[in-house]
């Protein structure tokens, strides 16, 4: 791997390799782009089959954050973390501190937070030695589960959709399918059976459906049928992948809308869905709220105040589609003109970092 040349390809600013002898930490730190603020982005642990493998996952979560954070308007850049190592076994205190003092080093040009195989309570011990670390679970300043407030922004992003595609933001009478009720999808059923949409929902675990189904007026299918359901929103919040050459034909709705990452399996799926008249609202616009809610802890945190940044991402979901529109591409596309737009207008012109 060349790696000058890799951190050329879109701009890198920093990559840094930390081993720690005494605990066996070896972790790989990628700063994409500060230009908006320091770097933010959890820190994953995987059981990584190369150190290249690692180096490339660090460097591409970094780099999608650059965007998540600028599209979302947070004083903010793209960072990662990621240790090499299988959380199940090689996770221990020591471990999990040796890094809190590596992210200590960098004097809070990256700040880091829990991701894949990192859990609140491993954030509380990174804490113990920096405090360049968000996400925390409870105690003083901590942001708590962050998922009603991802479901918050997912709800205005949608109803942005909504008025785009039938010139009514209501919910009422709407029909939503709704895929995976775990953390996020669940308060998203909630909000929608408040406001009076129609409602399915899908889960693999059939406790977590029975449950919704008991609580609200929503009707169960099965987690292959929910994307056949004809419906005006799909709205996605399980895995990433899911509109994909398989299911992207099957889909009976007008918009795509919902918390899950990387939900377009890869690039061309954006355009399948332009190309079938469904609106897609990008999966890093719309679930901002969980970035949001973590960055909130650096000024203080405020739940309030965090849903109300949340609830911006109405406007963010009408700028895409007037970037989509204005130049003629996706609204996947779109997404990450309007973070671009906003670092080159700080930055200067040169820090476009287009492919
Ligand atoms: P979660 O693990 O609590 O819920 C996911 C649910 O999806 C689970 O109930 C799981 O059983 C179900 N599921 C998995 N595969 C499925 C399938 N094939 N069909 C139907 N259901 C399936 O996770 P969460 O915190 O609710 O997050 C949901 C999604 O939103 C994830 O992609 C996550 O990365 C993303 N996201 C979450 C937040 C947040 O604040 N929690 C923020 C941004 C993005």
């Amino acid at each position: 791997m060349r790696i000058f040349d890799e951190l050329s390809k879109y701009g890198y600013e920093q990559l840094i390799f930390a081993n720690d002898q005494v605990s066996g930490l070896r972790a790989v730190i990628a700063i994409h782009d500060t230009t908006l603020g320091p770097a933010l982005g959890g820190c994953r642990m995987w059981p990584y089959e190369s150190e290249e493998e690692a180096i490339i996952d660090a460097l591409r979560l970094a780099r999608g954050m650059t965007y998540k954070s600028s599209a979302a308007g947070l004083d903010l850049g793209g960072g990662k973390a990621v240790i090499i190592g299988d959380p199940r076994k090689d996770k221990s205190e020591a471990l999990l501190r040796a890094f809190g003092r590596f992210v200590d080093t960098l004097g809070g040009r990256y700040i880091t937070a829990e991701d894949v195989g990192i859990r609140g309570e491993d954030v509380e011990i990174i804490h113990m030695e920096t405090r360049h670390v968000v996400g925390l679970p409870s105690g003083p300043g901590a942001g708590g589960d962050p998922s009603p407030v991802t479901a918050y922004g997912v709800i205005r992003g949608m109803t942005a959709c909504l008025e785009e595609v039938f010139g009514d933001s209501s919910l009422n009478g709407r029909s939503i399918a709704v895929q995976g009720i775990g953390n996020v999808g669940y308060s998203i059923v909630k909000h929608l059976s408040d406001e009076g949409a129609v409602v399915h929902v899908a889960d693999v675990f059939k406790e977590r459906v029975d449950a919704v189904v008991e609580e609200f007026d929503v009707e169960p299918v099965s987690p292959d049928e929910i994307y056949d359901i004809e419906c005006d929103v799909f709205c996605p919040c399980a895995l990433g992948g899911v509109i994909n050459g398989e299911t992207v034909t099957r889909l009976k709705c007008k918009i795509v809308a919902g918390s899950a990452n990387n939900q377009l399996k890869d690039e061309s799926h954006g355009n399948a869905l332009e190309d079938l008249g469904i609106l897609y609202a990008p999966d890093y616009i719309i679930n901002a709220g969980g970035v949001i809610n973590v960055a909130e802890e650096l000024y203080g945190y405020d739940r309030e105040r965090a849903l109300r940044k949340a609830g911006g991402i109405y406007d963010r979901i009408k700028s895409v589609i007037e970037i989509a529109k204005r130049d003629g591409i996706s609204p996947h596309l779109a997404a990450s003109r309007l973070a671009e737009e906003r670092i080159a207008k700080i930055g200067g012109i040169h820090r476009i970092f287009v492919p």
